[in-house]
């Protein structure tokens, strides 16, 4: 049938047969010149698969970086918990030094809380270079929206004094960013068939989506906040475990 196409092609003179060791796939190509190393639909199979590769190592990275991020935040409790009560010690039993341990370790835990936001504030903007095919385009674009509210929110703090609501806004705002970003990454792990991290991005979505709710009720009943606690430290650990799987996938992808 193709055979039959080809001989009857009226530019069967000036076109050759060849194979292209790609697909395997027979096309006619000029018969003045050489063989070509691929043929179209490889070539563009090839160029789509490198810059899908490329746009990958960015959502990773993007992931890393968020994973630094939370590092650095818990690092910065351990340093004020520890800093803290030295420092306190110190005072207690009558060291001055005590004082400038203790001013030293509110600067500390302080910048580690900065960077810390920021590292995750850099990886979440570094996602967004995530493939164009992806479903999960729309979650990552929300939740840098909503970190751009919150840091909003922040600067806004910094200069002008802020009714009370500005603080559950602003604690609002990160949870929903959080939790569209793991909105993005259940999609992400979908997308390159990791079953495992799709579950576990899940779980986290679920206690994520549970603080959210402790929190707004907490607003009417405070003791809640203690639940938004707990959960906040469950979500946490499995979140960590859903960034190192994830990352791990998307480098072998
Ligand atoms: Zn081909």
């Amino acid at each position: 049938m193709n055979d039959q196409t080809l001989s009857s092609s009226t530019d069967s003179d000036n076109l050759r047969r060849w194979r292209c060791p790609g697909c395997h796939t027979i096309v006619q190509v000029p018969s003045e010149e050489p063989d070509p190393d691929l043929c179209a639909v490889c070539e563009e199979k090839i160029r789509t698969t490198q810059e899908f590769r490329k746009n990958i190592a960015g959502v990773s990275r993007g992931i890393s970086f968020v994973y630094y991020g939370l590092y650095l935040i818990v690092a910065s409790i351990l340093v004020g918990m520890l800093g803290g009560g030295l420092a306190g010690g110190m005072v207690a039993s009558g060291s001055s030094a005590g004082v400038g341990l203790g001013i030293i370790v509110i600067f500390l835990v302080g910048a580690m809380i900065f960077l810390g936001t920021i590292c995750g504030f850099a990886g979440r903007i570094m996602c967004l270079e995530v493939p164009d095919g992806f479903v999960g385009k729309r979650a990552i674009y929300g939740a840098v929206a909503f970190d751009l509210a919150s840091l909003a929110i922040t600067l806004t703090g910094w200069s002008t004094q802020l009714p009370p609501v500005a603080d559950l806004l602003y604690s609002l705002m990160g949870i929903a960013a959080t939790i569209l970003f793991l909105v993005f990454l259940k999609r992400v792990a979908q997308h390159i068939n990791d079953q495992k991290s799709e579950q576990r991005a899940g779980n986290v979505l679920k206690i994520g989506v549970g603080i959210f709710v402790v929190i707004i009720l907490s607003a009417f009943l405070p003791p809640l906040l203690l639940i938004a606690g707990v959960l906040l430290l469950v979500g946490f650990v499995m979140y960590i475990r859903l960034l190192i799987s994830l990352r791990e996938s998307l480098r072998t992808a």
